[in-house]
């Protein structure tokens, strides 16, 4: 399956990297494995003034023309400002230093800001004057985790945690479960009146993006209006948009083999993970039963290897994710009518293919009356979303304190 991906690879084998410094050409020898060229990092940060570090469990941080990435032995994948960049093949470590494909230098670090320009004609790498200067400065300076294009006049070497930097505006996904010829779950109100999990969760999304918008969030939705979006187009909406979070909302269904399960009702969360109980696969299996909606068209043509990195992947947001649901379920405990179940974990594929801490909130029962009503209720998806926005909200602001970046959110 490793072939699949480097085919893709828009870069051919070659002897080496060649770049150009102060305006003089240099090169450092690649080597060819396979179909990809590695090249060791430390031999190419250093001629562009980044450097390499060695971190606990074969993990790396390397530094480049001002942008700071995570690496580790054996795994294809870059991590930069919590951005997940996949490479045409892993990275290894031979012979005490680390190799990387080719391809990080001439195409993921200057996708990730890095001040690098990748001259495929003359296949150099150009980095830029200041980017150099950047570079040198970071040697002493910790890593870089505020993106240049924030603000590239502000002089390199600006404290990167200084709160009054701005920072890149934060992006959250909002996703509807359900839509279209996909109804989700069916549920009653007390007066009989029927509900649909896709008509609940519109409501409460489209007031969700409103809520996080007054509290300064760009928003992406994944659908505005009753359709039906392929469960991993979801995801994949949420990658291309750049998503720094991504909320999806849902409605939960009892069991009816449940001793009562008109009286089964209140909210709980979950982040992607393997399903450990009964009742988290029984959610987990109803929500990834759309896929019988899609129709051939929409269906995913993923190849397996594809699905190992989402996986790899989202490992990388497990923790993040967990934190971001509880937040969720803490806000939620503050309003809704019924009890808090819990932040859960179960395999989503909703959740699979987005590259960031992601969330499915089961914001009710629709088969309990008074849930129905009350998430059914204008009131109640105000609610809702304002106790969802709020949870984001905290969850940022403690995620940019971990990370050291002022963010003007
Ligand atoms: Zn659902």
């Amino acid at each position: 399956m490793l072939s699949l991906l480097l085919a893709v690879a828009s870069l051919a084998p070659a002897d080496s990297l060649r770049f150009v410094v102060s305006g003089r050409d240099s090169a450092v020898p690649a080597r060819t494995e396979g179909q990809s060229s590695f090249v060791v990092a430390q031999a190419v940060a250093g001629a562009l003034g980044g450097q390499v570090q060695r971190l606990p469990n074969h993990r790396y941080l390397v530094t480049l023309a001002g942008v700071a990435f995570e690496l580790a032995d054996r795994t294809p994948y870059a991590v930069s400002d919590g951005r997940l960049y996949s490479l045409v093949a892993a990275a290894r470590e031979r012979d005490g230093a680390l190799e990387l494909p080719v391809q990080f230098f001439t195409d993921v670090a200057p996708r990730a800001g890095a001040r690098l320009r990748w001259d495929a004609a003359r296949r150099r790498l150009i980095p830029s004057a200041a980017a150099v200067a950047r570079g040198t400065r970071a040697r002493t300076a910790p890593p870089v985790e505020t993106p240049p294009a924030a603000n590239p006049a502000a002089p390199a070497a600006a404290p990167p945690a200084a709160p009054s930097r701005p920072a890149r505006r934060r992006v959250i996904v909002v996703d509807a479960g359900h839509g279209g010829r996909d109804p989700g779950m069916r549920g009653w109100r007390a007066d009989q009146t029927p509900v649909r999990e896709k008509d609940i969760t519109l409501g409460v999304a489209l007031q969700l993006e409103q809520e996080l918008e007054r509290r300064g969030y760009a928003v992406i939705m994944t659908r505005r209006t009753d359709t039906l979006i392929a469960l991993t187009d979801r995801g994949r909406i949420a990658n291309r948009s750049k998503g720094d979070l991504f909320i999806s909302v849902h409605v939960n269904a009892a069991n009816p083999n449940w001793k009562n399960p008109r009286a089964a009702r209140g909210f709980e969360t979950y982040f992607l993970a393997e399903a450990k109980t009964e009742d988290e696969r029984r959610v987990a299996q109803m929500e990834n039963e759309v896929v019988r909606f899609e129709t051939e068209a929409d269906a995913p043509k993923d190849d397996p290897l594809g699905f190992i990195i989402n996986d790899m992947a989202q490992n990388e947001h497990l923790r993040e994710s967990n934190d971001l649901a509880e937040s969720v379920q803490h806000a939620l405990r503050r309003v809704h009518p019924g009890p808090s179940r819990g932040v859960k974990q179960a395999g989503f594929l909703v959740l699979v293919k987005a590259y960031m801490p992601a969330v499915l909130v089961e914001v009710g029962f629709g088969t309990n009356s008074s849930d129905a009503a009350f998430m059914s209720s204008r009131a109640g998806q105000q609610t809702l979303a304002g106790a969802i926005a709020d949870a984001a909200s905290e969850y940022l602001a403690r995620y940019e304190q971990r990370v050291g970046i002022g963010g003007s959110r």
